[in-house]
């Protein structure tokens, strides 16, 4: 742990524009539709849900570059740059060839790379003139980040928690509440998306799927209120494009190009943050490294999902997109990688694993659970639960790397810690945990009808 090393950037190396992967793409994603039309969605149409500035970024497939405002770049000085760290401990642990780098973005106030995307919505939606917000959060840390960001642009926010996160992990929302937003545990019987569930199914537990419905529904709802989401769609990878931008830098700093590179996947932000700048010397044909996606064995959507036009949402309410997805109404195992449990992916990172450009992995909850365990006892940095998925797949690739006699460079994204994640741990510990593999029957009740949608 003490050998560790850290290559770290100054303030002045914060990018000062986002990476768009759309232009660069050989094959574009399909469009968003919006879906009570089955039409594509014009920039007009999706103004009522979410700031205009998101909206063009969105749907912009032209600009490869997109400037970062100076108020979000003085905001991201608070804990960015953030390190990128070579593992030495984790290799000598292994004893593998391999060289095992990780960008650590666990080091934001709120403790994951969140934050990156909470600023840049919260300051356009400030921007416009909007008084209020409304989202969702899975395991709490898109909720934690969104709460500080509107609390720094004086936006009131709303924010409904899945409720099998709400009662596991009851000191995110006490963060939630510290930062000054309103949390309701998903569903609810604030909404009418959420009265229905209840009604027809008293003791659900709640999805990332339904409480976007409710937090859609909130927003079209009240005056002058903006929905934002933490993730999936492309504005929100676009924003974590930061990661990867300042990694390649350090990965410079360091001497070495990554063969492989290797994030967590819930709805895809984090892995496509990391990701898509080095995945632009793919398509230039300058490099020929490789991308990993980890999901859990639990909620495998590009693993085992359909790639269709789905919702977002469990009520049909958002855009439609074209994703690798179980379902819009499948409903996860409680694992405790709340973060994880999301139905679908994001188009773009749908397209590239379509056409063969990144991979997906599935792992077990177990296996994560002691590869968070192996990592903190050689790093110090007790991981979230969603990125000891990403941990997992470095280690697989490091032990291959042992097993072939050969050296390369895996760098992985560890998009949290998880100090606010010790009961999981402890669950772990006393042997309550277990894995869950889906059969394929309840895969196919799912997806089976996704084609009659359009
Ligand atoms: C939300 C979250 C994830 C999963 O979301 P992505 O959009 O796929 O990145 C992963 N890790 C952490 C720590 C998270 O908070």
């Amino acid at each position: 742990m003490m050998e560790s090393k850290k290559y770290i950037l100054t303030e002045k190396d914060i990018p000062t524009a986002w990476y768009n992967v759309l232009p660069d793409m050989p094959t574009k994603p399909r469009p968003i539709l919006n879906p009570q039309t089955k039409q594509p969605f014009k920039e007009e149409e999706l103004y009522p849900l979410f700031a205009k500035e998101v909206v063009k970024q969105e749907l912009n497939t032209t600009d490869r570059w997109i400037e970062i405002p100076e108020e979000v770049r003085e905001m991201y000085k608070i804990w960015r740059p953030t390190p990128l760290v070579r593992a030495r401990g984790l290799e000598k642990l292994l004893d593998t060839p391999a060289h095992i780098y990780f960008k650590n973005e666990s080091v934001s106030p709120v403790g994951s790379h969140k934050l990156n995307s909470a600023i840049p919505q919260a300051y356009y939606c400030k921007k416009e003139g909007v008084t209020n917000i409304t989202t969702e959060t899975g395991a709490g840390q898109w909720g934690a980040a969104l709460s500080l960001a509107a609390k720094h642009f004086g936006l009131e926010l709303a924010v409904y928690m899945v409720k099998v996160s709400y009662h596991q992990k009851p000191y995110r929302r006490s963060i939630m509440q510290t930062y000054g937003a309103q949390v309701i545990a998903s569903p609810s019987m604030s909404t009418r998306a959420g009265r229905k569930m209840i009604t027809d199914n008293p003791n659900y537990q709640g999805s990332l799927g339904m409480a976007i419905s409710e937090a859609v529904e909130l927003a079209m709802a009240t005056p002058n209120c903006k929905y934002t989401l933490g993730s999936v769609l492309n504005h929100v990878s676009l924003h974590q494009t930061v990661i990867g931008l300042e990694a390649e830098k350090q990965m410079e700093m360091a001497g070495e190009y990554p063969d492989v590179v290797i994030g967590c996947f819930g709805g895809g932000s984090n892995f496509c943050g990391i990701t898509y700048p080095f995945i632009r010397h793919n398509f230039s044909g300058e490099r020929n490294a490789r991308f990993i996606a980890a999901e859990p064995a639990s909620c495998p959507k590009l693993t085992r999902g359909v790639f269709q036009y789905d919702f977002g949402d469990e009520a049909g309410y958002t855009p439609m997109i074209p994703m690798r997805t179980l379902g819009h109404n499948f409903s996860p195992a409680n694992i405790h990688a709340g973060g994880l449990r999301y139905h679908g992916a994001g188009s773009v990172p749908s397209q590239l694993i379509e056409d063969g450009l990144i991979e997906a992995v599935d792992i077990p909850q177990l296996e994560t659970f002691k590869a968070a365990t192996m990592f903190a006892q050689s790093e110090g940095i007790i991981p979230a639960p969603e990125s000891s998925h990403a941990i997992s797949a470095a280690i697989r690739e490091a032990l291959k790397a042992k097993e072939e006699g050969v050296q390369k460079a895996i760098l992985f994204n560890l998009s949290g810690h998880g100090l606010i994640d010790m009961a999981s741990y402890d669950r772990y510990f006393a042997g309550d945990l277990t894995n869950y593999e889906i059969p394929e029957e309840e895969l196919l009740k799912n997806t089976r009808d996704l084609e009659k949608l359009i």
